[in-house]
């Protein structure tokens, strides 16, 4: 049976590994929302794009072909796009990480008493405060303060590549729906087909994002299915106007 002190000696304590630590989950809900969203765009800016093809004319090849250089404009945009976007954020947090380990170099003092001034502002004791600060500072000066005073983790940077190939795969996946639909439905129910299956891929998507944001979901759901169909309709029709004017 363990007490209350037993549970603070030595070995009981420590990080548990079968719940999600704070920072990582965050993480990873952060990697999922991204994803939800790159597959959402896919969807979108696809089902638009081969819909006002569709507008404009019944030739499958032509629709597949716009449809198949939308995927891959768009892929090749949103992993460009994530590439510098992080890449630029990893700079400056590497910027900031360098600063910290020079100052801890060149004044190990104040960083030790601002390291302890951060606990005490979080409401610890004094004495308490610069206990923990003196601990931490003996295990792992650098690591600390890079994640009190900065909460970032040296380790765990975001890796450019992996964000661009991350938000190239999603919109991808994304883009593959309309343009799969609209190229294998008999041409009658060609557009029918299509708006049904990016409805409920939207519906879908809507609702993922809203749970991993622990939002409203209904709301989410309506406002994403509102904004795909108001792009299908708007491209469909500017499709077929000129379609009629060109053909
Ligand atoms: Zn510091």
């Amino acid at each position: 049976m363990t007490t209350d002190t037993g549970a603070l000696d030595g070995a009981a304590v420590g990080p548990h590994d079968d719940e999600p630590h704070g920072e990582r989950f965050a993480n990873r809900l952060n990697w999922l929302r991204a994803g939800v969203l790159g597959a959402n765009d896919g969807i979108v800016s696809t089902a638009g794009l081969v819909m006002g093809v569709a507008g404009a004319t019944d030739d499958r090849p032509t629709i597949l072909i716009a449809g198949l250089a939308g995927l891959v404009a768009g892929a090749l945009s949103m992993g460009a796009g994530e590439y510098v976007s992080v890449s630029t954020q990893r700079d400056s947090e590497q910027a900031l990480l360098d600063k910290e380990r020079r100052e801890l170099l060149e004044e190990p003092e104040e960083e030790l008493a601002e390291l302890a001034a951060i606990y005490v502002g979080k409401g610890l004791s004094k004495r308490l405060a610069l206990e923990v600060a003196q601990e931490l500072t003996a295990h792992d000066a650098f690591g600390a303060h890079a994640e009190a005073e900065l909460g970032l983790d040296p380790d765990e940077l975001t890796n450019p590549w992996q964000a661009a190939w991350a938000s190239m795969l999603a919109f991808t996946f994304g883009a593959l729906l309309p343009l799969l639909t609209i190229a294998f439905a008999p041409q009658s129910a060609r557009v029918g087909v299509t708006v049904g299956a990016v409805v409920l891929a939207l519906a879908l998507t809507g609702w993922a994002s809203a749970r991993l944001g622990f939002g409203p979901a209904g709301r989410a759901v309506l406002r994403n299915v509102g904004g795909g169909l108001f792009a299908m309709v708007a491209t469909y029709a500017v499709g077929s106007l000129i379609g009629t004017r060109i053909g």
